[in-house]
């Protein structure tokens, strides 16, 4: 049995106090929001802090409420809301499609969306006990220094799984971010950087306040797509975002966001100049799969087959850009996978 580790509980009833505790003990503390993935992180020792700093007193980070610029959304706000509000439904369908394939019933009951996209990052050789992380001399994001994925390597390119990561960043939505001395706004793209030890720009003191999805990609065609060994429970081993703002049957501008590969989420480069100002038919269709195809190259981090994941790549770009444009799936791509 994995038992877990000493540590002080904290439960502030305010942002302030909150930010006040983060401040006096940088370093120190664990912000636990459902506590999904940071509780078996504790258990296999992956974290080891002082005080466990729990969110679930503080109601000013759980709301959604409409604006003149978007809609925001508080970090407290579970997954399963997210599912079932009716402006996330109607106007960011993708975003309420992705919190909807999180893990089970159960988790998306207490995980939240700032634990969602705040989770860290996953690897074959990172998530399991102390025991046997030692038997291995530990790895180069905690405890040891050698990278076994990447020998060579100096950067952890262990995955960011998070299902709502790749549509946050399809939709072009921003995050603020508090600390005692002040607070910052950042685009959910540039939160994310490319170091699967510290994956984000959170510093120490630092905590998520809200996330805002912008006015301008209200209702624009969107479509998610996850690959994963099950159709529950299981973290993606590769997840697709695709928005598209579409005028008069011409695309405007169009956003692919590919997840579950590395320690950011990748968003394909050069998209504009394949598609721009055209329609998007089978041809743009397979020449965003290829280009996608082309930019990504997985990884052994998680232990599912990287050609196998790769080959993957283009079929569920263009699921999700069916899903998006309203096609039905092609008969093919259909049988390519089993989920
Ligand atoms: C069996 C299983 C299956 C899972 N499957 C999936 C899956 O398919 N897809 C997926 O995306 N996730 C999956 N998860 C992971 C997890 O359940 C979800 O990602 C969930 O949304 C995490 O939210 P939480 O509130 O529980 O986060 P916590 O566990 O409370 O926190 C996660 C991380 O976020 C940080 N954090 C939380 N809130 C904030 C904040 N406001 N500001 C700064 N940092 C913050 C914490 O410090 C911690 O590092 C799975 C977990 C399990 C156990
Ligand atoms: S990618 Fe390398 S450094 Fe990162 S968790 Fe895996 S083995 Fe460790």
């Amino acid at each position: 049995m994995l038992t877990l580790p000493r540590f002080e509980w904290v439960a502030p009833a305010s942002v302030d106090e909150l930010l006040a505790h983060l401040a006096a003990h940088p370093g120190e503390s664990l912000v636990v929001a459902g506590g999904t993935d940071a509780v078996p992180n504790l258990k296999h020792r992956l974290h080891e802090p002082r005080y466990l700093v729990h969110l679930g007193r503080i109601a000013q980070l759980r709301f959604v409420r409409e604006g003149a610029d978007g809609l925001d959304l508080g970090p407290r706000v579970t997954l399963t809301q997210l599912t079932r509000e009716p402006a996330i439904v109607r106007d960011y369908p993708a975003l309420a499609k992705a919190a909807g394939l999180v893990a089970g019933p159960q988790l998306r009951n207490m995980g939240t969306l700032g634990g969602n996209l705040c989770l860290d990052t996953r690897c074959t050789y990172y998530n399991q006990t102390w025991f046997w992380r030692q038997a291995l001399g530990f790895c180069l994001k905690k405890d040891g220094v050698h990278c076994h994925v990447v020998p060579q390597g100096k950067r952890c390119v262990a995955a960011h799984s998070s299902d709502t990561a790749p549509v946050l960043i399809a939709l072009e939505a921003e995050v603020e971010i508090a600390s005692h001395a002040g607070r910052r706004v950042v685009s959910v793209e540039d939160f994310f950087v490319a170091d699967g030890i510290h994956n984000n720009v959170l510093a120490p003191g630092e905590i998520v306040t809200r996330i805002r999805l912008p006015r301008r990609s209200r209702g624009i065609a969107t479509g998610y797509q996850k690959l994963r060994p099950r159709g529950a429970i299981d973290f993606p081993m590769l997840s697709i975002a695709f928005a598209a703002r579409m005028q008069a049957g011409v695309c405007e501008q169009a956003r692919l966001v590919v997840g579950a590969l590395a320690a950011k989420p990748r968003t394909v480069a050069g998209l504009d100049a394949l598609v721009g100002g055209k329609p998007l038919d089978e041809a743009a269709i397979d020449a965003v799969a290829r280009a996608a195809y082309t930019q990504c190259k997985p990884v052994i981090n998680i232990p599912y087959d990287q050609d196998w994941r790769h080959e993957m790549v283009p079929v569920f770009v263009r699921r999700a850009m069916r899903e998006a444009l309203g096609l039905p799936p092609r008969a093919a791509e259909a049988m390519a996978v089993a989920s």
